[in-house]
């Protein structure tokens, strides 16, 4: 199997993106260390996967985060997935919200790292190589959506900063990527459609700027997830990788 032996922390891994990688590592034989701020959502991850083990951690509590990554083992993958979408231009975004958006968005996937980068070069000179990924986005450095300005600075942020730590720690056997999804069916998309004035007209849209004509599976995302976790991907680092269903062709 693919991440046979390797330990792998995955944040937001109750549902969505990231609870679909932590499955899909579980099945090629990671030891999936699944947390998140939704007890049920990791308790019926639990009921399905027996041997995933889980933690709640909420991802913008700077404590929890350093304590939590004193109490876990070296890791050979760590997935920072945890992100929220703020919906409005710049003439929307209070002082809270931006606050809010950076420190989920970034600060978070910061401090995470920060905690567990020493244990995974320790872990690295072992077996040659542990692997960081970042959850971007499309709508980043990459491209600009409508109504994503919060959320398309903080996820430019989160390429650059898995490139300054692929840079820094590449001799020490890390490697950093970002992944930058499409439009993905999860429930947190589900909530974006379902708030939306008109939630028909919402899910047409989405649709429609997939030059595919469908929206992303979480399935269509997790390929890239494991393969960026697992040794197949040794040569490389630094890149942010999109998976957008043509969007940025
Ligand atoms: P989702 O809303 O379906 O799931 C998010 C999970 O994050 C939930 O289980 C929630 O409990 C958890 N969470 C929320 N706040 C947390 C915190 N403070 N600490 C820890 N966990 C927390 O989300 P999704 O749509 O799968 O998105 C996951 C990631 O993928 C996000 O970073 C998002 O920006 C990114 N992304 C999503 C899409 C998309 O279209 N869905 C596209 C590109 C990128």
């Amino acid at each position: 199997m693919r991440l046979d032996g390797k330990t792998i922390l995955i944040t937001a891994a109750g549902q969505g993106i990231g609870r679909a990688s932590a499955e899909a590592c579980l099945r090629e034989g990671a030891n999936v260390i699944a947390t998140d701020i939704n007890a049920e959502a990791l308790h019926s991850l639990k009921q399905e996967y027996p041997h995933v083990e889980t933690h709640l951690l909420d991802v913008t509590n700077a404590q929890a985060i350093a304590s939590f990554a004193a109490q876990m083992p070296n890791l050979d993958g760590l997935f920072n997935c945890a992100g929220f979408v703020h919906n409005g231009t710049v003439l929307d975004i209070s002082d809270e919200d931006w606050e809010f958006s950076l420190n989920l968005n970034v600060t978070s996937m910061m401090r995470m790292c920060r905690a567990f980068l020493p244990g995974m070069m320790e872990q690295a000179k072992i077996t040659g190589s542990s692997s960081v990924v970042n959850m971007a986005s499309m709508a980043s450095s990459v491209k600009g959506f409508p109504m994503r300005t919060a959320y398309g600075a903080t996820k430019a942020a989160v390429i650059g900063l898995s490139k300054g730590i692929a840079a820094d720690f590449v001799k020490q056997g890390i490697r950093c990527n970002s992944v930058c999804p499409g439009t993905v069916d999860t429930p947190s998309l589900q909530g974006r459609i379902s708030s939306a004035a008109d939630p028909a007209q919402a899910q047409k849209d989405f649709i429609a700027r997939q030059p595919m004509g469908r929206l992303a599976n979480v399935a269509d995302i997790t390929p890239m997830i494991v393969y960026l976790l697992s040794d197949e991907s040794a040569f490389v680092t630094g890149q942010s990788l999109l998976v957008d269903g043509g969007v940025t062709i």
